[in-house]
């Protein structure tokens, strides 16, 4: 199985994909193409795990004050319900009761990546909703759990961001240079992520640099925690870019 850790940035990342978007579309042009794909995303968040069964999912525009052209724009994909259920089986043999949704559409945080990495919008794909009030470690356990996955050739590919202050990218000049804590924040992930130090990563808030002021709140990096559970072997990391000072662009895949 595949695993990703993507950032997905702002939505209009897919009017001006710039070199977030040519890594993404170089990225998935190097890896197995998948049978189906099995997204988290940030912005689905519940109280308990839910996994989407729908047959022909909608494209969610799930933003606000962006051009019109954003919310015309239509991610076809097919659903993917036989591996949802095998998902909410998964999770039940690790004692995570997950529920399973049949109308739920794709999200930005999943279209807008998919969008540049695989435009024909051919390969089914499911969602699994995040729990940001469960915290790191019950993602990571939701990860481990995904590991044991019995299924054909499936991505996971887990969408957030590794830096998402909202404050700041609502009040910093965006065309300044990043500030200073968000390089030194995402270098520390990196440090982190290459040693496979699970215990610091996990105890990111107290440990790493600017920690609280990277994730005020922390729905944008669950997604990762799921990643590092389910993930083996050697992380390679991806730095495209910093956008607007704020977003530092960085994906993770293990493969
Ligand atoms: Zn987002």
């Amino acid at each position: 199985m595949s695993t990703l850790f993507i950032s997905h940035g702002a939505p209009s990342l897919v009017l001006k994909p710039g070199k977030t978007g040519t890594m993404l579309a170089e990225l998935a042009a190097s890896l197995p193409r998948p049978d189906a794909i099995l997204a988290v995303s940030a912005h689905w968040d519940t109280q308990q795990p839910r996994v989407s069964a729908t047959p022909r999912p909608d494209t969610i525009h799930d933003f606000g004050g962006f051009p019109p052209a954003m919310y015309a724009m239509q991610y076809p994909a097919p659903g993917a319900p036989g591996l949802a259920r095998t998902v909410v089986e998964t999770l039940a043999a690790h004692d995570i009761a997950a529920g399973i949704d049949t109308s739920r559409g794709l999200d930005h945080g999943v279209w807008v990546p998919l969008m540049l990495m695989y435009p024909h919008a051919d390969i089914p794909v499911a969602q699994l909703s995040i729990q940001s009030q469960a915290g790191p470690r019950a993602h990571y356990q939701l990860g481990q759990a995904l590991a044991g996955l019995k299924t054909g050739n499936v991505m996971l590919l887990c969408s957030g961001a590794i830096t998402h202050n909202l404050h700041d990218f609502f009040t910093s000049d965006r065309d300044a240079q990043a500030l200073d804590y968000v390089s030194a924040f995402s270098d520390w992930m990196g440090e982190k992520i290459a040693a496979g130090d699970v215990d610091a990563l996990l105890d990111y808030r107290q440990q790493a640099p600017g920690g609280t002021r990277a994730h005020p709140h922390e729905d944008h990096l669950m997604p990762l925690f799921v990643a590092l559970g389910a993930a083996q072997g050697q992380a390679i990391r991806y730095q495209p870019e910093n956008t607007y000072g704020i977003l530092a662009m960085d994906t993770y895949v293990w493969h």
